[in-house]
């Protein structure tokens, strides 16, 4: 019998393997992956479970009732030894997960900045997991590389920017903020920054960066993650309306030159993480220009809402940045993750990551764009595949008719607030976003502070809605943020029916 085995055709193993996984209820206890039957079972009960969860996203807690290490505990402490039935793994996905999760998809998610799954982006992560293509040469995914660069030339149509531009996916803004700054540093070959590095060098002046104090702290980890330190990072002070004063960042950028520091970028925020304020791009594009200074723009929430004519004007000025980025994932309904980094000077961008190895080199040469030159992962996802199926999907006027409605449930919720007494606003609502506190009088600053806390707490412990807080000028702030594509106005009329009566109760 083991000379018979040893003997058997590949096709023989083959066939007697799956034969022991039917007799073993089907799935998993074999060495080879899921048959193609087995597949469209499973497919069919996952799809279901998707259909149904986003049915009634609501169904759950959005904020989940778990405490930290609970979830971890229910788990075994080793791998399985053997493969398990499907059956029994999916079993345990219902059993465990969905109620140890946060639901960013539940309409009252309103914490952050909300997001949204959507069926067209969700459907297309599982063609582009099927594919599991690695496109980090046009070589290894050339409908990848294509369809990135395509979309991204797409989104740049709908926002209005500089048909020119170079637009590459990256997994979120942060990393996207990283690499543009990279590139600035990079904007002075003559440095040798990327031969020679920083560190012990008398010949290289020190490095600045600026933003505005509202700036998101992306901008300091790519400080410290590029060798400039968070003493590199220069917070502009800002005007009454939070946004960032071009005359501060001007004397800043003087003061620095005659103490021998070189600017070297700016960041400038076209709605901002707290309070959303938009910074003015074209008169800080005009000191950068003058002064020679690499300017990125931070549009990673707002930046969808130019698809609407009205809201245009957010990216005034923008034209003059030398890179940008969006997070189609943020307002624009793709899955997480999807950050888009544009760049006016890709060439710059690519001589701050291109190290092409021998084994990677291909006979397309210079002919083609080699995603992996454009950071510092080799290896990429097939995100634009969702950005291409979502775009299709909703099409500029679909984006533009959710992303009005949002903004007016936004201003909505802010007139509420503007009207009930004991309450007031923190912020001007320029998009969907909504800073606020309650007031009891009587009460000094810090205890008003330590009051809207615990008034968060308790109005998340409903599981209805899930608001977050920020500080402005130091203030405690509550931040409702309207982005789930789920949340219609009974929502936002809920939430606030939850805060007023938490906050009326002692
Ligand atoms: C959300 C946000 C970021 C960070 O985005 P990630 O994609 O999570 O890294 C950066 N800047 C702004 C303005 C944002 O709103």
């Amino acid at each position: 019998m083991a000379e018979r085995a040893e003997g058997a055709t590949m096709a023989e193993r083959v066939e007697g393997a799956a034969m022991a996984e039917r007799a073993d209820g089907g799935l998993g206890a074999s060495r080879l992956d899921m048959d193609s039957e087995a597949f469209r079972h499973w497919g069919r009960e996952v799809i279901d479970r998707v259909a149904a969860y986003l049915e009634r996203p609501e169904s759950w807690r959005v904020l989940p009732d778990v405490r930290p290490g609970e979830f971890a505990a229910a788990l075994p402490a080793t791998a399985p030894a053997e493969g398990e039935p499907f059956e029994r793994i999916l079993a345990d996905y219902d059993r465990l997960v969905p109620r140890a999760t946060t639901h960013w998809n539940h309409p009252g998610f309103m914490a952050y900045f909300a997001v949204s799954a959507t069926g067209a982006g969700i459907l297309a992560e599982t063609l582009s997991a099927a594919l599991n293509v690695n496109a980090m040469l046009w070589r290894t995914g050339p409908a990848a590389t294509e369809l990135e660069q395509v979309t991204a030339g797409w989104v740049l149509g709908l926002l209005g920017l500089p048909e020119a531009w170079d637009g590459t996916i990256n997994d979120t803004a942060s990393t996207s903020t990283l690499y543009a700054l990279a590139a600035a540093r990079e904007a002075w070959p003559e440095l040798e920054i990327r031969e020679r590095g920083l560190a012990g060098r008398s010949d290289v002046p020190r490095l600045r960066i600026y933003c505005s104090e509202e700036a998101h702290s992306s901008v300091d980890k790519a400080a410290v993650a590029l060798g400039l330190g968070l003493e590199g990072v220069t917070r502009v002070s800002t005007d009454d309306e939070l946004r960032m004063d071009p005359a501060a960042l001007e004397r800043a950028i003087a003061g620095d030159r005659k103490a021998g520091v070189m600017p070297m970028a700016v960041v400038a925020t076209v709605g901002t993480t707290s309070t959303t304020s938009v910074d003015p791009v074209a008169a800080i594009g005009e000191i950068c220009r003058r002064e020679g200074i690499w300017l990125h723009v931070d549009t990673a929430y707002a930046g969808p809402a130019a698809v609407l004519p009205e809201m245009r004007w957010i990216l005034d000025g923008c034209e003059l940045a030398d890179s940008l980025v969006v997070n189609p994932h943020k307002w624009m309904f793709v899955p997480i993750d999807c950050s888009l980094l544009y760049t006016s000077k890709p060439e710059v961008l690519e001589r701050a990551f291109s190290i092409v190895p021998a084994y990677l080199t291909t006979s397309e040469g210079q002919g083609v764009k080699n995603l992996m030159d454009q950071g510092i992962s080799l290896g990429r996802r097939f995100r634009a595949l969702k950005l291409w199926f979502v775009l299709r999907a909703f099409g500029a006027s679909g984006i533009a008719s959710v992303l009005r409605e949002q903004m007016r449930l936004a201003r909505l919720f802010a007139d509420w607030v503007d009207r009930e007494a004991g309450f007031e606003r923190l912020a001007a609502v320029p998009f969907s976003v909504v800073n606020f506190r309650h007031r009891p009088p009587g009460l000094t600053d810090g205890e008003v502070d330590a009051w809207n806390a615990a008034l968060l707490e308790r109005v998340n412990a409903s599981g209805e809605v899930f608001l977050s807080h920020t500080r402005i000028r130091g203030r405690f702030a509550l931040h409702l943020a309207i982005g789930n594509i789920r949340t219609e106005e009974k929502h936002v009329r809920r939430a606030w029916q939850l805060v007023k009566t938490f906050a009326a109760a002692d």
